[in-house]
């Protein structure tokens, strides 16, 4: 773990940080600088006793799990697929709101496919959700493990559909590709490490309560 007298927020650049500021500020927290201008992945704050680390998006819940950072923002995406162990999960924080969806070529009919019992060829970041998914609607698949750009496979013949994140569907709709089902809705939760909620509670309450109310909890 951090240092008794010190704690560490894990956060993602982009969507997460830009949307986590407000709710950073209603801690009564604000960042030396922007991750985004900032090459540095450490980040002081205007508390001494505050910092922030900037780390891939799927790798937060692996820090907080750990103990290198006390407390961390995920996707809800991401903290399935980690599995949450290690973590206290107390607030949904309600932002980086969007589904996760399977997602088929214009024209494909799924439904049909999945009625004749067709086994289904499906690229996905997150293959423990779409597994699972897949498993309880009794539909046989072969999971193929991407790292990003999912929309691409069925264009190329790679996959039949694919699992993803889709919040206007833009992307979907200019790979000419279509939503045909939700299979979770998403939004990101503040993590904390379990042993830090004991031995940092002073510390670490404060900012759970901040958050909690900010997100309109
Ligand atoms: P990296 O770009 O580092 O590989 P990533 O692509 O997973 O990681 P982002 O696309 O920034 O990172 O997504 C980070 C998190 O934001 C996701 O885990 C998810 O919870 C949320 N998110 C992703 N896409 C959307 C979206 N379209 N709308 C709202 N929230 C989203
Ligand atoms: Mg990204």
């Amino acid at each position: 773990m951090n240092q008794i007298n010190q704690i560490t927020l894990a956060l993602s650049k982009g969507r997460i940080f830009e949307e986590t500021l407000p709710l950073l500020a209603a801690a009564g927290i604000t960042p030396a600088e922007s991750p985004e201008s900032s090459r540095k992945l450490i980040i002081g704050t205007n508390r001494a006793d505050v910092r922030l680390i900037i780390v891939r998006a799927s790798d937060v819940p692996t820090y907080v799990q750990h103990g290198a950072a006390d407390l961390g923002i995920a996707g809800k995406d991401v903290l399935v697929e980690h599995g949450g162990e290690g973590l206290y999960q107390p607030v949904d924080l309600n932002i980086a709101k969007c589904r996760m969806m399977v997602a088929t070529p214009v024209g494909f009919d799924y439904p049909a496919a999945v009625r004749r019992g067709a086994r289904l060829r499906v690229a996905t970041k997150y293959v423990d959700t779409a597994r699972l998914h897949f498993a309880s609607k009794g539909v046989h698949v072969d999971l193929i493990k991407l790292y990003g750009s999912m929309e691409l496979a069925p264009l190329v013949g790679l996959a039949d559909v694919i699992v993803d994140l889709v919040s206007t569907g833009g992307t979907l709709k200019a790979n000419n590709l279509v939503a045909v089902e939700e299979i979770m809705p998403i939004s990101s939760r503040l993590v904390v490490n379990q042993a830090s909620m004991k031995l940092k509670h002073e510390a670490i309450q404060p900012i759970v309560d901040a958050f909690r109310s900010a997100a309109g909890k």
